[in-house]
């Protein structure tokens, strides 16, 4: 923490058109590993987010006149300092989130990537020219930025889900204000230090941290300044947040909760699919809207999976994230814990076998890496997003069967298989009613690819050359009388 400190990336206020600002009172930000104060940050509430949003507003025409390369050259600064810094940020975001080190450090250089894709992606930002209707008439389609960008982000990724949506919304020419969850404002605020030194003008990229999220959220989806409401959390949250949006009709884009199947079909390598699970189950102890929520395995191989997956997550060490070695950290509160605790204790009710773990650790904030077996679809493990470090397995007997359970649920974020047979990874990839889709590969996320849901997962997409869209308007320009 003092290293972090001396370099200056220690920031314990909001962060508004440029200023650093103290509130009247104070949350404490906890280290999830032992419940150790890390710090004591102002509660920022409504006042501030309207500030935020004021200040926005207010910085919005001077950078959205700037030349698209202008930008990109301040992005990049930004991006730079990011990568400077990795190391330093990943420590800050290990001690606030619990996350293994080397993840940490992974997820400021994956968050920072898309500041370096953006500034890029932004030079890019081509409109049309269509034949017109009439010998007179031209049809000329150019794109805008949307306006004041407002965001809320939640703790399982504290850098680089804002770092993800600030830098689409930047490049584009908006102006941005975030609120972080209130367990994991750290990250954010460093991020923020670094925009303002990498010569981000003051107003355009604002940080409101507070424990009061329903009046933040209040501000930031009906202030009149608002153009767009971007937001990374919970179904029910986002759902709740959107209908808030509709009364001024603001763009909403929603990344949600998911319940990924992970399908292993008999012609699979199967010590393919064993990595790929364990990399995309237990990466951040389970909680991302990404992981393996269920395991689909043909009912053929379901012995022999069984047997080597359980074997590799014995071999899963939890500890402190920043000790060497450790692949799982601490759930994020004993709120979070108890609820995958109860999920794990229904299966067990509804006639599931818990075949390794499933039971709490005393007061501990670990859970310790569990498999469950005959995992019937309807069971509530089944039917609910786990975020922990629990592996549910069903088995299946068809194609047909896989595809039927996977998607037998109101999530379509992300789904993934293994298989070899060509024919079959068409049919299924195409089957599968999910935004995303890993084919043997169990980390789909990166830069250059679209990443969101359909259904209750969300809409909208953020990376890659589509991420622009959300943050654009479409203007057509009707040429006309142009005959001498
Ligand atoms: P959450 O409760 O929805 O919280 C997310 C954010 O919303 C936090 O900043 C939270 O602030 C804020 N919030 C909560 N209630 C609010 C309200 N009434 N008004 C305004 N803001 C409010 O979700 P979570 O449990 O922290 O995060 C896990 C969920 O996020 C999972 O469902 C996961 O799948 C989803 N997720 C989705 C993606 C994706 O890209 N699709 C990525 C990561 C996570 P406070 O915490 O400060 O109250």
């Amino acid at each position: 923490m003092q290293q972090i400190q001396s370099a200056g990336l220690l920031k314990s206020a909001s962060f508004i058109d440029g200023q650093w600002c103290e509130s009247e009172n104070q949350f404490d930000v906890v280290n999830p590993f032992d419940n150790h104060l890390l710090c004591r940050v102002a509660d920022a509430g409504q006042k501030e987010a309207e500030s935020a949003v004021i200040a926005a507003k207010k910085a919005l025409k001077e950078w959205a006149a700037k030349s698209a390369a202008e930008r990109a050259e301040i992005l990049r600064n930004w991006f730079d300092l990011i990568q400077d810094n990795q190391s330093l940020l990943g420590r800050l975001l290990t001690l606030e989130q619990g996350k293994p080190l080397a993840e940490a450090e992974g997820e400021v250089g994956y968050g920072a990537g898309f500041i370096e894709w953006f500034a890029e992606e932004g030079k890019r930002v081509y409109g049309d020219t269509i034949p017109g209707p009439a010998q007179d008439k031209r049809i000329v389609v150019i794109k805008q930025p949307v306006g004041v960008v407002a965001a809320i982000t939640p703790w399982n990724f504290p850098n680089a889900m804002i770092a993800r949506k600030a830098a689409a919304a930047l490049a584009a020419g908006c102006t941005f204000v975030v609120k972080p969850a209130a367990e994991t404002p750290l990250s954010a605020l460093a991020l923020a230090e670094l925009a303002q030194r990498a010569g981000i003008p003051a107003g355009v990229f604002n940080v409101v941290v507070g424990k009061d999220s329903s009046s933040i959220g209040r501000v930031f989806t009906q202030h009149p300044d608002v153009a767009k409401f971007t937001f990374t959390g919970s179904t029910q949250v986002g759902k709740m947040l959107a209908e808030q949006c509709a009364a001024d009709l603001k763009r909403v884009s929603l990344e949600l909760g998911g319940n990924a199947p992970f399908i292993v079909f008999e012609d699979a390598d199967i010590d393919a699919a064993v990595e790929g699970a364990i990399q995309c189950k237990y990466r951040n102890a389970g909680q991302t809207c990404v992981c393996a929520n269920r395991l689909l395995v043909q009912s053929s191989i379901k012995d022999v999976f069984e047997e080597k997956y359980i074997a590799a997550v014995q071999a899963l060490k939890a500890g402190n994230g920043l000790e060497e070695g450790v692949d799982l950290g601490p759930l994020i509160s004993q709120k979070a814990l108890e609820k995958v605790d109860e999920l794990v204790q229904s299966a067990r009710q509804e006639g599931a076998t818990v075949r390794l773990g499933g039971e709490k650790q005393g007061s501990s904030q670990f859970y310790p890496a569990t498999v469950i077996s005959d995992v019937d679809t309807k069971m509530k493990i089944a039917q609910s997003e786990i975020f922990g470090p629990v592996s549910p397995i069903i088995s299946f007997t068809s194609e047909q069967d896989a595809i039927r359970i996977a998607n037998d649920t109101e999530y379509g974020l992300a789904a993934y298989f293994y298989a070899r047979d060509i024919g079959r990874v068409w049919r299924v990839a195409e089957q599968l009613a999910y935004g995303m889709v890993g084919i043997n590969e169990g980390i789909v996320s990166n830069v250059a690819a679209p990443f969101g849901g359909v259904k209750h997962s969300g809409y909208g997409r953020e990376g890659s050359k589509y991420g622009l869209d959300d943050y654009l308007d479409i203007k057509y320009l009707c040429f006309s009388g142009l005959n001498t």
